[in-house]
């Protein structure tokens, strides 16, 4: 930072201070503004839309700065924080020293995108901070959300490991931390994500300590209760992120009360690209913003059951009882709509339980964050209740994991008014009755002012001035205001304070007297104010881990609820789950489409036997609803897990351990990788990854590159799937390439379907049914007419198809004859018949130089008659 030679004692605390927080923009704290200065200032000023001054223009010391009022920071921070930085915000601490004559400051909280829990900056999606760390050769990471007290640990091969990236799309963390030293991929990765990402010191990072501070924070001798070792990568890991957040907050996090090991064996695997190809958050199509998987089937009514529902569709279940008692549950709660309409109700009614019980334990929570935790106590208490009257063993369990916290409700009740102000710096807080000195002070104050009114009656009517008033400032105290138009009736004891255009002010030493007793009285009280509501945000902060173990069994009770909520409003069935690798569904419809698509949605159905026909081509035309018909046994599969009734009218399937999906063109230019690549990356990630339970959805391989190469690349990996009886996955595969219903001739497992058309007066109308055989041409003619292409343009399009075809049988007819692969004609010559070629041939090898005027004229008439003929 650019500074400037001679400082101020002001500037030089500053330097001090800045020292601390290299990285942050420092909120200087003056007077009734925050300051930014040099960089900082040039940093801030074009986000927050500010104008850029300097102090002690023109001189040695010219600084830049730029300043916003202390009462509407939080906006500003929360513009700072979103656009990746950190805010350190430098309160004044104590009184002006008499040497300096400069106030203390301190940094009392830095702000950070993944730490942040102000209100201004959360939504109700989780808020991770992650650190990544390498140890021995192995990577791990955590995951904190200070606003929750969720936090996890997970390891990666390396930063190439793709899970790394999976990672990133599922938590969408908001910050990533990681060594000074650590090797350049990681930041690549994290630069990739735009992530805001800090580089820490090493000793953030250190084994040792991180291993001692975690054990410390949680009062174990040892992590094996979390399953970790010390020399574990994971472990420093998780001790810098929680270093790191409570260095930001500038207290202990005691809300984050366990460590989970996130591992990946106990869920239906989907990887970032899965997530997107399946739109299960976001939709691809800009112009359908809410055409994803989530919208239709979150109907969640808690900020908890949001964020759980999240988790549940990005790791869906593999036990088979798990999910079992997932379905029995939405079977009960949809048996009995009236109860489950109660349920619902009440739900909406509880607030984000984990937010509020972090804010309290951080000592953020204003007052009516207190009430509102109360009243949602209440109403958790009356869900408790109608639990009760389930059966099924999740409701049973949910109910006995929910903690009746009714006295916690009734402490905040009892020692808070029921509409407090939003501060407790504003008073009137705390209930009468609480505090013996508190109601004291109080009455003082009342009775002061009471007297005042008193004074004010008895000087008018002395002095006769009707017009008299007594008034309040922060400069004079109570003072006495009287009009120029009596002054001469002031008595002669009062004391001239002011003189202003109309009126003169005045006090007397009564008024003084009466004044520090208010004032004193009212400081005391405010005093007393603060300390008992620190005591009761400390109390609440004691009972945090039953809070928030409440919470996260209502979270995942109002997950349940929507999804029942959800299959009653859309039809969905129950699944039966089979044993088997089997995905049979009668009449399926894609959850999506069907519910924001204008068209009327056709069912399809899906009888699909690993061992039996367990690879399925499917061909037709574009825009018959290839897609979605895939896309549609991928949703139903993976909704199955995550516990949810389908859309269907019945349903058995097998439990897959993976969902691997391979999805049209989609453009990753931005990420600087062509789309052949990113096609053969998400391909090559499926080959040597698939299993036998693995569901593959693969809609186009090979579109980006040449015809012949894309072909032969497809129909390779065709056999390669089932050839290779430990990889035999079930396979869906939509394809343009008509060649490769040829493979069900010879490859058992490999059936073809098609989307069924018809045709009339040349045009095509999709009937959006899926029929067994493959479709007997592509119409993309067809489809390029309907949508407007100039009749010219088929026609051409027209014949040279023909000619393509003829020239295509030839090969295949070769091929079959002599055994061996042709050799792709050059793409030139493709567009003519075996004929032409002769004459292209022969015209290339004739030596003209050699040829007298009449032996060439014969040879052109030659060759004109092969032509024509
Ligand atoms: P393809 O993959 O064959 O090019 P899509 O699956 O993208 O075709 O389908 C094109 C459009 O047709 C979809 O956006 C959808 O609106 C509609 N569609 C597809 N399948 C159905 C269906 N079963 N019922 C109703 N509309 C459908």
């Amino acid at each position: 930072m650019s500074r400037p030679l001679k400082l101020t004692p002001m500037l030089e605390q500053y330097f001090e201070i800045k020292r601390q927080v290299p990285d942050a923009i420092v909120f200087y704290r003056l007077g009734d503004f925050y300051e930014m200065f040099f960089e900082d200032a040039e940093r801030a000023a074009p986000i927050l839309d500010l104008v850029l001054t300097a102090r002690g223009k023109g001189g040695d010391s010219e600084t830049p700065m730029c300043g916003v009022p202390y009462h509407a920071a939080d906006q500003y921070i929360a513009k700072l924080v979103r656009s990746g930085l950190s805010v350190a915000l430098c309160d004044q601490i104590g009184e002006a020293s008499a040497t300096k004559g400069l106030v203390n400051r301190e940094i009392s909280r830095v702000i950070t995108p993944g730490t942040a829990v102000e209100a201004t900056l959360l939504e109700r999606e989780s808020r991770y901070l992650m650190a990544f760390a390498e140890q021995n050769g192995a990577s791990g990471a955590a995951f904190l959300d200070v606003s929750t007290g969720d936090f996890f640990v997970t390891s990666y091969r390396g930063e190439d490991d793709p899970r790394l990236a999976d990672d990133l799309a599922r938590f969408s963390p908001r910050e990533a931390i990681f060594p000074r030293e650590s090797s350049e991929g990681f930041s690549r990765v994290i630069a990739a994500h735009g992530l805001a990402a800090s580089r820490g010191d090493e000793a953030l990072f250190d084994p040792r300590l991180t291993f001692e501070l975690l054990t410390r924070h949680f009062g174990t001798a040892t992590l094996r209760g979390f399953g970790l070792e010390q020399n574990d990568a994971r472990v420093a890991a998780a001790g810098a992120a929680l270093r790191y957040a409570t260095s930001s907050h500038k207290r202990e996090l005691s809300h984050v009360s366990r460590l989970r090991v996130d591992s990946d064996d106990d869920c239906l695997i989907l990887d970032a690209s899965t997530l997107e190809n399946l739109e299960i958050f976001d939709s691809r199509d800009s112009s359908r913003p809410r055409a994803s998987l989530w919208n239709v089937i979150n109907a969640t009514r808690t900020a908890m059951g949001g964020r759980m529902l999240r988790k549940w569709l990005c790791r869906p279940l593999r036990a088979m009882d798990a999910i079992f008692d997932r379905h029995d549950a939405i079977e009960e709660l949809i048996a009995n709509p009236p109860r489950q309409e109660t349920l619902a109700s009440t739900l909406s009614s509880i607030a984000d339980l984990e937010r509020l019980t972090s804010r309290i334990a951080l000592r953020t929570a204003g007052p009516r964050e207190c009430i509102a935790l109360a009243q949602s106590l209440e109403n958790v208490a009356s869900l408790k209740g109608m639990l009760a009257e389930f059966r099924g063993p999740l409701l049973a369990a949910l109910e006995g994991r929910i903690a009746s916290l009714k006295s916690v409700s009734a402490k905040i009740t009892d020692t808070i008014e029921v509409s407090p102000p939003n501060s407790a710096r504003d008073g009137d807080v705390i209930r009468k009755g609480i505090d013996a000195e508190l109601d004291e002070l109080r009455a003082i104050a009342r009775d002061a002012k009471s007297i005042l009114l008193r004074i004010e009656d008895d000087e008018r009517a002395r002095t006769g001035i009707p017009s008299l008033k007594i008034r309040f400032n922060s400069v004079f105290g109570y003072y006495i205001e009287i009009s120029k138009s009596n002054l001469g009736k002031v008595p002669a004891e009062y004391i001239r304070k002011q003189t202003l255009v109309n009126a003169e002010r005045f006090i007397t030493p009564e008024l003084k007297e009466l004044e520090e007793k208010i004032v004193g009285a009212e400081d005391k009280s405010k005093a007393i104010e603060i300390r008992i509501y620190d005591e009761l945000l400390a109390a609440i902060a004691d009972g945090s881990g039953e809070i928030l173990s409440t919470a996260a069994a209502i979270g995942e009770l109002d997950a349940l609820v929507s999804l029942a909520t959800v299959a009653m409003r859309n039809r969905y069935v129950r699944p039966v789950l089979s044993p088997h690798v089997e995905v049979m569904i009668e009449d399926g419809r894609h959850p999506v489409i069907e519910s924001i698509s204008p068209e009327r949605f056709i069912p399809n159905s899906s009888e699909i036997r690993r061992e039996v026909n367990g690879i399925q081509i499917i061909t037709g035309p574009n825009m018959g609803g290839k897609s979605t018909y895939l896309r549609q046994v991928a949703l139903i599969v993976l909704l199955n897990q995550v516990g949810s009734f389908v859309p269907a009218s019945g349903a058995r399937l097998g439990v897959f351990d993976r969902i691997f999906t391979r999805v049209g063109a989609a453009d990753h230019l931005a990420r600087g990788e062509s789309t052949f690549m990113v096609e053969m990356h998400e391909t090559a990630n499926i080959l040597n990854n698939a299993t036998e339970r693995s569901l593959i959805v693969l809609d186009e391989v090979g579109r980006g590159t040449a015809t012949f190469d894309g072909l032969s690349l497809a129909w390779a990996i065709v056999e390669f799937l089932h050839d290779a009886p430990s990889r035999g996955a079930i396979t869906l595969f939509a394809t343009h390439y008509h060649e490769l219903t040829d493979l069900a001739k010879t490859k058992e497992r490999v059936t073809n379907l098609n989307v069924a058309v018809r045709e009339w007066n040349d045009q095509i109308i999709f009937l959006r049914r899926v029929v067994p055989g493959a479709a007997d041409k592509s119409y993309g003619i067809q489809v390029a007419k309907l949508a407007g292409i100039p009749g010219d343009v088929i026609e051409r399009a027209r014949e040279i198809l023909a000619t393509l075809e003829r020239h295509e049988r030839d090969i295949i007819e070769e091929t079959r004859r002599t055994g061996k692969n042709q050799k792709p004609p050059d793409p030139q010559l493709s567009l003519f018949g075996g004929r032409d070629q002769e004459v292209l041939r022969s015209l290339r090898e004739l030596p003209i130089d050699e040829l007298s005027p009449l032996e060439a004229l014969n040879m052109l008439h030659e060759m004109k008659r092969k032509l024509t003929e």
